[in-house]
């Protein structure tokens, strides 16, 4: 799959992170109320802060955007203060689950063995996994960006995803909220890279999408988008505004 990713195969995913009180919830309705009648269009999603995701997927509910958690436990049930299990995430609407996130591996010493069993307990509730790669910059800078993120895609990937819906998002940790974004040749030899990579790992890795994350803006998302493998876009900052989400999402159609 050499060409562009056609608009209805593109998911637009929005990770407000650890943003969002009420408030929030009225740029998602301005999302909504602006894609509402339109088809042919990407797949799109927010993520928002666990204790907006019941409230944000009741208000969804019915419009065609979808809601997904920011990170799951391994386990269904039990004591682990502060965590959240696939099966709640699903229970309060999520469809998708962003899991392995760079903010999570780093803050949280998340190794890709643990993000695999992640990305296991989600897929097994029926949620979509939103699994993230990418390299740091000094992991870029002594050319070691493919090596790392082939590693972290083999680890980091359960067996039992095959034949699973997921996603993965590649997205370098020094673009993440910097204003600095991957140059099109780097995002296009990465992508191939993980491409190839899926479908060695698994026997529907041809299909899986590809998205690109880190500093996505509205300048700039088309010519992503338009680049081979890349399957959409993983947006923090600039999904926590209507307009500017919206701008993206409306390269997204073309
Ligand atoms: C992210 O949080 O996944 C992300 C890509 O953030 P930003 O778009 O702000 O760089």
């Amino acid at each position: 799959m050499a060409h562009s990713t056609p608009a209805s195969a593109r998911l637009i995913a929005g990770n407000w992170k650890m943003n969002g009180g009420a408030g929030q919830l009225r740029e998602a309705a301005k999302v909504a109320a602006a894609l509402a009648g339109k088809i042919g269009g990407p797949r799109v999603a927010i993520c928002p802060p666990a204790t907006l995701l019941h409230r944000l997927s009741e208000q969804l509910r019915g419009s065609g955007v979808l809601t997904g958690g920011q990170d799951c436990h391994v386990e269904a049930a039990g004591a682990f203060t502060g965590d959240i299990s696939a099966d709640l995430l699903v229970e309060a609407g999520a469809r998708l689950a962003i899991l392995g996130h760079s903010e999570r591996r780093q803050g949280h010493g998340e190794s890709d063995a643990l993000v695999a069993r992640k990305a296991q307990a989600a897929s097994d509730v029926g949620l979509e996994p939103i699994v993230c790669v990418g390299e740091t910059l000094i992991e870029r800078e002594g050319g070691r960006a493919l090596e790392v993120v082939r590693r972290q895609l083999r680890g980091s990937l359960p067996p039992g995803l095959a034949g699973r819906a997921f996603a993965i998002a590649y997205e370098p940790v020094w673009a993440i909220g910097t204003g600095a974004r991957a140059s099109e040749d780097d995002i296009v030899e990465m992508h191939r890279a993980i491409r190839a990579e899926l479908m060695n790992l698994t026997s529907h890795g041809g299909r899986v999408s590809i998205l690109y994350g880190g500093s996505v803006t509205a300048d700039g998302a088309a010519a992503i988008l338009a680049a081979p493998e890349v399957g959409g876009v993983l947006v923090g900052g600039a999904s926590l505004r209507a307009e500017s989400f919206l701008a993206i999402i409306e390269a997204a159609e073309r």
